[in-house]
């Protein structure tokens, strides 16, 4: 973070001072696909959308700064965004990738193999020396998802870069689930951040939209040029949508934790509830209830969580990822590390932590009653 002011400041006022021909507070948007020249050779500034734009500018700045990094490509989703970061490799490479990742990672890098020649092998991120053991002569990128998802395993990303250093292999870090309110990859000797800022950075579930910050003069200027010549850039409008989400999100966080943490207290003196996952920190948990038959009705019961797929908004969802996010992998795949069918994975709300809790009662008694009957 910068050192003129807090992590809290510099998010509400990103955008603010960045106008000056009105002055205006919230950074405007601009639509103009092209910007008039002069005369030839005369340049100053903007020419064309996808090469560059002020809003997109305002935004990536800034989310430049607040992830400790170069620079930041505004993608048009956080999928777009691993794309981006993937095209920077060559055919016959391999990665070392986290086990338990979102399922649109494993399903991209499912398809990398089987059209672009690349290969994967994935790592539970337990051993160290397993990590090092996966390494081949051609492994070129070690991507890393901490807190996993949906199991909310954390690792050490100090040791991972000092590993990924020594044997000169890009450290690449999916940063969706804390956010870099909570983790700033980058200061830990990562190369390149990626957000689904889809999800907490935007944060009202109203918004699809990508990252990635590099650090590093070479790497951002690499990215910069594929980001351009692929063109998955995110769009005017919603730069602006983010720019606003940004401004809230310490205070989202914040709310989100405190919640996580009284549901946590909340499913761990549960009798139906075997398991619980949370990192710690952020709003995102998951938990194994006792017997798989009671998952449907369970869901049918709630009120005020959503079933849906997604998470990082302010309104609390539970999704089930065996049917949902994490479809892609296959039943005997995911049963290997844990991601079972008794597994719901919690993206919990800002609203008031009770009436939360009070929801997920109620649903359980509905479910005990079934139990009964
Ligand atoms: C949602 C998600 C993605 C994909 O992002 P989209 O914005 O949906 O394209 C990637 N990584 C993680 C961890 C996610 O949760």
């Amino acid at each position: 973070m910068s050192s003129r002011c807090r992590k809290e400041t510099f998010l509400v006022q990103i955008g603010n001072r960045k106008e000056e021909h009105f002055r205006a507070v919230s950074t405007p948007i601009y639509f103009s696909t092209a910007y008039r020249h002069e005369e030839i050779g005369l340049q100053d500034g903007y020419d064309y959308i996808r090469t560059g734009n002020p809003t997109r500018d305002v935004l990536e700045e800034a989310v430049a700064e607040l992830e400790g990094g170069d620079q930041a490509f505004a993608t048009s989703s956080g999928m777009a965004a691993v794309q981006l970061v993937f095209s920077l490799f060559e055919k016959g490479s391999h990665f070392i990738s986290s086990r338990d990742i979102y399922g649109g990672n494993y399903r991209l890098f499912e398809l990398f193999e089987e059209k672009y020649g690349f290969e994967f092998s994935y790592w539970d991120g337990k051993s160290y020396e397993e990590l090092k053991a996966l390494r081949k002569e051609n492994t070129k990128a070690i991507f890393i998802e901490t807190p996993t998802n949906p199991l909310m395993q954390t690792v050490d990303l100090q040791k991972i870069s000092a590993f990924a250093k020594q044997y000169h292999i890009l450290h690449v870090v999916d940063n969706t689930l804390y956010t870099p309110f909570i983790q700033r990859p980058l200061e830990q000797g990562a190369d390149i951040v990626i957000h689904s800022a889809t999800k907490y950075l935007a944060g009202h579930n109203d918004l699809l939209a990508g990252l990635v910050i590099s650090k590093g003069e070479k790497l951002s200027e690499e990215l910069g040029f594929l980001h351009n010549s692929i063109g998955s850039v995110l769009s005017p409008y919603d730069c602006w949508s983010l720019i606003r989400g940004l401004k809230t999100l310490a205070l989202r966080m914040r709310q989100h934790e405190n919640n996580a943490q009284h549901v946590v207290d909340y499913l761990k003196r549960h009798p139906l509830v075997t398991d619980v996952y949370y990192p710690g920190r952020s709003g995102m948990l998951s938990f194994e209830i006792v017997d798989e038959s009671l998952v449907s009705p369970f869901l049918k019961a709630l009120k005020l969580f959503t079933f849906a797929e997604s998470l990082g908004g302010v309104e609390s969802f539970l999704t089930y990822p065996v049917t949902q996010t994490h479809m892609d992998i296959p039943e005997e795949v995911r049963i290997t590390y844990g991601l079972s069918n008794r597994l719901l994975r919690a993206s919990v709300g800002v609203e008031h932590g009770d009436d939360i809790v009070a929801d997920l009662e109620q649903a359980f008694q509905a479910v005990e009653q079934l139990e009964v009957t």
